[in-house]
């Protein structure tokens, strides 16, 4: 059953269109496209007085949201769509990847004193992970890197990817400690995000002299592998999106020639395995303390083919990210 609110937006959003469509018609020559429109929108506003305005006219389930508020006039849902939608929505899909895509760092990039390398993965079309790496404008001999998670994947946890990406982008170049832009970051995020939704984050600041700051936003704790040890970095805060006021501690270290840094998201470890136990950070510590001597590149294929003999085909439940960095 829709709520009375949204119902009522939505007659208001189809009068609102009738209305227009009643000024343009009385400019128009052709007429009978718009009174085509115009018999769509008659439609719409008797399926609301009749209580079926929303509904799949195939399955008379309920259509997803957030299709109808982008287009009240439609009559099906994504299951029971007309070929030609589907392939539009395909189409739209496709270029939402591609922007996505858009928005990865550059692999291979050079950084001060750092190689990296990343695995960005998503579930579907599009991902709720975010994956970066900047270097500020202002400052060569620094970068940032981080990995997040929004919650949920698909569009709309996309459209936040895409949000935080903007914030952190911004940020990056201003200059301001990794504390201050992670409080900043969290209330640009919880102001622009809907309650429902947040987002877990490593940032981290690095430099070519190995100095290493690292934040911690509800995220799975990054690790650092020195020689054949791989130690979790166990410091961590509300995830972003929480509470607008969150404080944010940044922890120090000190990352010597060969030492490395590994990030990931909730894709790696909660794949879930052929007789449904969860792949677990265990592994993946095991699996780094027999591969720390591997190149960044093969370190983190090892990872991925380790994961994908794990949970086979079926195994994968979210979208995946795995950073790597090592100090040269
Ligand atoms: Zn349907």
């Amino acid at each position: 059953m829709m709520s009375n609110q949204i119902e009522g937006m939505f007659v208001r959003q189809l009068e609102e269109r009738k209305r227009r469509l009643q000024d343009a018609a009385s400019k128009s020559v052709d007429l009978s496209e718009l009174d085509h429109l115009l018999h769509d929108v008659d439609e719409a506003l008797a399926k609301i007085s009749a209580g079926t305005y929303g509904l799949c006219e195939t399955c008379h389930e309920p259509i997803e949201a957030e299709r109808l508020s982008a287009d009240p006039l439609i009559r099906y849902c994504v299951d029971h769509l007309s070929e030609t939608e589907q392939h539009a929505l395909e189409k739209d899909l496709a270029l939402a990847r591609q922007i996505q895509t858009g928005l990865l760092p550059k692999k291979g990039a050079i950084l001060p004193g750092w190689e990296s390398d990343y695995h960005y993965e998503p579930y579907g079309q599009v991902s709720g992970d975010y994956c970066d790496i900047i270097i500020p404008r202002d400052n060569h001999d620094s970068f940032f890197f981080i990995v997040g998670d929004v919650t949920g994947k698909g569009i709309a946890a996309s459209m936040l990817m895409s949000q935080l990406h903007a914030t952190f982008r911004t940020l990056a170049g201003t200059g301001m400690p990794l504390d201050l832009l992670m409080q900043q970051a969290n209330r640009t995020f919880c102001e622009a995000s809907l309650t429902t939704h947040f987002a877990t984050l490593v940032c981290g600041l690095a430099n070519s002299k190995g100095e290493v700051q690292i934040s911690n936003a509800g995220h799975c704790l990054p690790l650092v592998l020195r020689g054949g040890s791989v130690e979790r970095i166990s410091s961590s805060g509300l995830p972003l999106g929480v509470a607008c006021e969150g404080n944010y501690q940044t922890i120090g270290m000190k990352l010597e020639s060969g030492d490395s840094l590994f990030i990931y998201t909730d894709g790696l470890t909660e794949s879930v395995g052929k007789s449904g136990e969860l792949y677990g950070e265990q592994r993946v510590l095991k699996l780094l303390a027999d591969k720390s001597g591997f190149p960044l590149t093969g370190l983190i294929s090892a990872c991925v083919d380790d994961l994908n003999s794990f949970g086979g085909t079926t195994g994968r439940n979210d979208d995946l990210t795995i950073m790597a960095l090592r100090r040269k």
